[in-house]
């Protein structure tokens, strides 16, 4: 929509935690390929996710690390106390399932035969030996459907207008969670979604994004 982005994202700890970390485990990889296993693993490349033929996007992203003897792409997360057992209990956000099956997609693309995918969890506060894996095999449907699903939106969104015709917002349903404080469009207590919106928290139960 090309709306104003209004979150700031709020503390930047994390996110400076967070490519930190992913700054350092990309020179341990690069460490590995060079005194043990040359070519092993490709690292930081960017892979196209989407020509346009399934979403109308052309998509490409940057995948922290592909394993090539075990065919696996690994996507490294830095997470919080709360987050790290959330996942390990509840299991991982679809978000990041999706994500992975979206690289694993674009490593097909370039050429490559993924089997498995993998979210490298990593403690934000504790020690390197908390990291925690999540794997499943990969996934091209999960992938394909994600495209199918943003050009289905696309379509809505161009056939409804709701900028010129807000009524037409409850065609188009959000689901609204604990998650919202990361959107970039989030604003707690806004009752005008071009100004921002309000997720499904109220003002007092905001807490800036961690
Ligand atoms: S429901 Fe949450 S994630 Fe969706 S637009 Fe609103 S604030 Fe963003």
């Amino acid at each position: 929509m090309d709306w104003p982005v209004v979150n700031d994202g709020g503390d930047p700890w994390p996110s400076i935690v967070g490519t930190a970390t992913h700054d350092w485990l990309a020179g341990a990889l690069e460490s590995h390929n060079r005194e043990k296993e040359p070519g092993r693993f490709l690292i930081e490349e960017r892979v196209r996710v989407d020509d346009g033929a399934v979403s109308g996007y052309r998509l490409s992203g940057s995948c922290d690390a592909y394993d090539t003897r075990t065919h696996t792409v690994i996507d490294h997360k830095v997470v919080g106390e709360s987050a790290m057992r959330k996942y390990k209990t509840e299991g991982v956000r679809e978000q990041y399932r999706i994500q992975a099956n979206l690289y694993g997609l674009g490593w097909e693309n370039a050429g490559y035969r993924p089997e498995t995918v993998a979210l490298a969890f990593y403690p934000r506060g504790g020690m390197l030996g908390g990291l925690w894996v999540w794997t499943s095999e990969y996934d091209r449907q999960a992938a394909l459907d994600a495209l199918k699903r943003l050009g289905a939106i696309r379509d809505a969104l161009i056939a409804l207008d709701p900028e010129a015709r807000p009524r037409m917002w409850s065609h188009l349903p959000a689901t609204a969670s604990s998650a919202c404080r990361f959107c970039p469009w989030w604003k707690p207590g806004s009752s005008d979604l071009a100004v921002g919106c309000p997720g499904d928290l109220t003002p007092d139960q905001a807490t800036p994004a961690a």
